[in-house]
Order: structure tokens, then C-alpha cells, then sequence
């Protein structure tokens, strides 16, 4: 420290400005707490500038491009052109517009927001470097959500054709053709994505499905969607190394015992993100890490270090913007005198890949895992008037009940607009809803919220719109 620095005085203090920090520094300030923010880069972190907003607003230009090209209702017949530099710059937009509103609601809840990338000095302190000059600020409590970053891979290092979901995000032409090494969620929504923009798009995925995280009845209908989109799916492929030159690179990748190649003019790296926990002084202050690198904390966000609370991608658990902010809210609420705690039974995970996946709770599988008995009613989207007339009628609504009391225990659901169903579930899950109380609400007609309904009414054996065999 430099002479006769002055070491500031701050009651909470949030390192990272994405969903986890700055939904963490407002419940603190709504809760009475004063709150000072730091982030070394943008406001919003990586789901605004890098992640979830940017590659939704590329997924609905292209879903749009798409649907224009090949108009989905027979005689209405519509050409597209394709000007990609303006889809660009209205996706900067999109981004901009959100990352103002995070300055707009920090400034609103008197949020004292710094930017400067921090570390600890000591286990009540930080120091925070700012372009020009360092600062320390002495803490009360202290919430970490640093977030991650894409994971390079050694063998296939990142260069200017080798690149991450951060390059893909700001391409300014589409690429006449990419390979995209993991078919997790990012792969698939950026790889169809540019694949319904024009490009040749091949995916490698390890294991032997694309979104292995998924059961296969859901991944099986992107899978078949994608070859529509004449994507090459290369399963238990592994890819070894590659070779770059002026006009693309050629990827070498092992298939069992034989050894491939592919070229492309990109390469795009989504295998997966490292947790940002190896520059913020964390061994000094001794704070534990789990064998991944991740922090560990207990049910009220808290680490080792009793002042100190961490959240988001830096914790285990499904790295997603909406459980980052969860755990957000729970931390503030914990320093503020709360009794909250997190509760993960209820936390929906969203594809937005074409068609649409989205879940919550447990899978049929995960229950019958637990040993529990139990009732599943799935009830298909060819049979929904709303469906067949929006002419997207693939997919199906999946529910998983405790075969005893009825109790939802999980939900699935591919198709279109699965992103939204899901949310109808997780309330259901939440309350404690029976398959009845679902069967019994009163669902608009026609709408695609009616499968829920009918779906528990398959389950209860008593659907008015399928034939129960
Ligand atoms: C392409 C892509 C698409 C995605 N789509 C979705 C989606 O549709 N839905 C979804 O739920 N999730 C999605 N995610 C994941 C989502 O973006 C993350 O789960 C979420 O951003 C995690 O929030 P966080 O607050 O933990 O961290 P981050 O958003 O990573 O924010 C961390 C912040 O901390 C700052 N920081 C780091 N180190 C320091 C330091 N030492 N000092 C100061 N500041 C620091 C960083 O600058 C950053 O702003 C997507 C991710 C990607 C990459």
C-alpha cells in the first residue's frame, strides 16, 4: 500500500456486476444495506454482453431469416435477404439497452458502482486497481460473483480462427462454415444459429449424444431438426488438434480407432467454463475451493470465511443466469439478518435451441434413480389446436408425479415457446401442486399452456384429447 493511503470504509461489497452481483447489490440496498459494486469490465457480465441476451437476440434474427426463407404457412409466400452487419449492430443494441438499464436500477438503489478489477488482501479488505491507481476497502460482508470464462482447450489453443462463444457472438459475416467442438447448450444454440444464417456448420460432440445433459427423447428431436439444417452431428468424436492458414483451419479428430479431418473457416470452442477464482488473492485470505476450482459454500451462500459469500458460476451447481441471481438474493438476505436459504428442486433449464428444450425438477429417470414410484403423463403438441395453427407441432409436454400422492415432482417439455411453459411448472413444483391441482386449473383455449393441463390429465388417465391405450 502506497504511504498514508486511505483505506475506505464499505458495509457490503460485490465483486462482479453480471446476474449473480448486481441482482445481489440491489436486494442488499432494497434490504438497507449501503453497497458498493465493482467490475473490472461491463455492467451485466457475460449473460448481458456475452452470453444469454446477445445470443437470444442472434437465435430470433435468424429463427426469423429462416422462417422467411421457407415460409411455414403455405400461401404466404415471402423472400429473405440477409444484411448481417445490421443484425449486428441491432443486437449491440439489444445489449446496450440492458446493460443501460443495470446502470439505470444501480444508480436508482444508490448502488456506488466502481469500475476495477479486485482482489483480497486481507479477509475484511480488498484492493481494488482501477486503470490509473489501486484503493482498499475495508468490508463488513462481501459477495463474490466473478463468473467464468470459456475453457480453452491445450490441444486446440484459441487463435484468430479458433475462437470462443465470445467471438461467435460479435462475427461480423456470417462464416461460410464452422465446426463447433461440444454439443452442450452453447454449441447447439450457436451452431444452429449460423447454420440457419447460411453457414456449413459441423458439430464434435465427446460423448454419444448432442446435449448429453438432457434425456435422449429431447435431444433426439434437435438432432433430427439440426440435420434439416444440413448440420453434420459427429457423436464420441474426439477432437485432437488443428492447423490454421490464411483462408480457415483443418481440424483433425479421432472417431475410435480411425482419425478424421474437417475444414472450416472457424473453429468454435464450447466445451465448457472455467469459474474466475485464480486471480482474486483467494488462497491468502483461505478460502476453499472445491477440486473444480469452484468455491465452496453452504445452503446460505457463504464460504469458509464467515464475512465472505460467493455465488453464480463461481459456485457449484448449473451455471445459469437465473440460479446466479437467485443465489444473489439468498447471500443479500442472509447479511441483512434473513433466514433465506437456496432450494435447487425448482431451478428450469433452458435450450434455446429449434425446437425448444426446457426442464425442472427431476427427470423420469432421476426419480426412478431415487427409487421412486411414479406417474408420467406426456401429452404432445400435434394434438394442441394452438399448435397445429401456429403450425408447430412437434414436441411434447412430459410430467413426472409421485405415483402416491400425486405430488409434481418434474416436467419436461420440446417445442415451441417451451422456454415460457416451463415456468407454469416450476410454480406448480414450488407450491406443492398435485397432478390434480394442475388438471384442475382452467387453461385458456387455444393456447399451448393447455398441454399442461391435458398432459397431468394424462397422467390422472383421464385426457380428453388422446386416447389413453
Ligand atoms: C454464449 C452463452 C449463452 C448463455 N445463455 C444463457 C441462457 O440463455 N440462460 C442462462 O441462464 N444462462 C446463460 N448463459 C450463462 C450465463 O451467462 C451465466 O450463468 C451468468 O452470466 C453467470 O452470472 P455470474 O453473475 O455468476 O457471472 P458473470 O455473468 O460471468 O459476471 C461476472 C462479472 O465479474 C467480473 N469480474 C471477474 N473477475 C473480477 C475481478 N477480479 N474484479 C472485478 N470484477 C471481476 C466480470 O467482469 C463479470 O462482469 C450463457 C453463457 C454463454 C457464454
Amino acid at each position: 500500500m502506497v504511504v498514508g493511503e486511505l483505506t475506505e470504509e464499505v458495509d457490503v461489497l460485490v465483486i462482479g456486476a453480471g446476474p449473480g452481483g448486481y441482482v445481489a447489490a440491489i436486494r442488499a440496498a432494497q434490504l438497507g444495506k449501503s453497497v458498493t459494486v465493482v467490475d473490472k469490465a461491463d455492467l451485466g457480465g457475460v449473460c448481458l454482453n456475452r452470453g444469454c441476451i446477445p445470443s437470444k437476440a442472434l437465435i430470433s434474427a435468424a429463427h426469423h431469416y429462416e422462417a422467411a426463407k421457407t415460409s411455414p404457412y403455405p400461401g404466404v409466400e415471402t423472400t429473405a435477404t440477409l444484411d448481417f452487419s445490421k443484425v449486428q449492430a441491432w443486437k449491440q443494441t439489444v445489449v446496450e439497452k440492458m446493460t443501460g438499464g443495470v446502470k439505470t436500477l444501480l444508480k436508482g438503489n444508490k448502488i456506488n458502482v466502481i469500475q476495477g478489477e479486485v482482489f483480497f488482501s486481507k479477509p475484511d479488505e480488498a484492493r481494488v486497481m482501477t486503470e490509473t491507481e489501486g484503493h482498499s476497502y475495508r468490508f463488513n460482508h462481501c459477495i463474490i460473483a466473478t463468473g467464468s470464462r470459456p475453457i480453452e482447450l491445450r490441444s486446440i489453443p484459441f487463435s484468430k480462427r479458433v475462437i470462443s462463444s465470445d467471438e461467435a457472438l460479435s462475427f461480423d459475416q456470417v462464416p461460410e462454415s464452422l465446426i463447433v467442438i461440444g454439443g452442450g447448450y452453447i454449441g447447439i444454440e450457436l451452431g444452429q444459429t449460423f447454420a440457419k444464417f447460411g453457414a456449413k456448420v459441423t458439430i464434435l460432440e465427446g460423448t454419444d449424444s448432442i446435449l448429453p445433459l438432457f434425456e435422449p427423447q429431447l435431444s433426439r428431436l434437435v438432432l433430427r431438426n439440426l440435420k434439416k439444417y444440413d448440420v453434420d452431428v459427429v457423436t464420441k468424436a474426439m477432437a485432437k488438434s488443428v492447423e490454421e492458414d490464411e483462408t480457415g483451419v483443418t481440424l483433425t479428430y479421432a472417431l475410435g480407432e480411425e482419425t478424421h479431418t474437417v475444414r472450416a473457416s472457424y473453429v468454435l470452442v464450447t466445451v465448457g467454463r472455467r469459474p474466475n477464482t485464480e486471480e482474486l488473492g483467494l488462497d491468502t485470505i483461505g478460502i476453499k475451493l472445491t477440486d473444480k476450482g469452484l468455491i465452496e459454500v453452504d445452503e446460505k451462500c457463504r464460504t469458509s470465511v464467515q464475512n465472505i459469500y460467493a455465488i453464480g458460476d463461481i459456485v457449484p451447481g448449473a451455471a445459469l443466469a437465473h440460479k446466479a441471481s437467485y443465489e444473489g438474493k439468498v447471500a443479500a438476505e442472509v447479511i441483512a439478518g434473513h433466514e433465506s436459504v437456496v432450494d435447487y428442486r425448482c431451478i428450469p433449464a433452458v435450450v434455446f435451441s429449434d425446437p425448444e428444450i426446457a426442464t425442472v425438477g427431476l427427470s423420469e429417470a432421476d426419480a426412478k434413480a431415487e427409487n421412486k414410484e411414479v406417474s408420467v403423463g406426456r401429452f404432445p403438441y400435434a394434438a394442441n389446436g394452438r399448435a397445429v395453427a401456429l403450425n408447430a407441432d412437434e414436441g411434447f409436454v412430459k410430467l413426472i408425479a409421485d405415483k402416491k400422492s400425486g405430488l409434481l415432482l418434474g416436467a419436461q417439455v420440446i417445442g415451441a415457446e417451451a422456454s415460457n411453459l416451463i415456468a407454469e411448472l416450476a410454480l406448480a413444483i414450488e407450491l406443492g401442486a398435485t397432478l390434480e391441482d394442475v388438471a384442475l386449473t382452467i387453461h385458456a383455449h387455444p393456447t399451448l399452456g393447455e398441454m399442461v393441463m391435458e398432459s397431468a390429465e394424462v397422467a390422472l388417465g383421464s385426457p380428453i384429447h388422446v386416447v389413453v391405450r
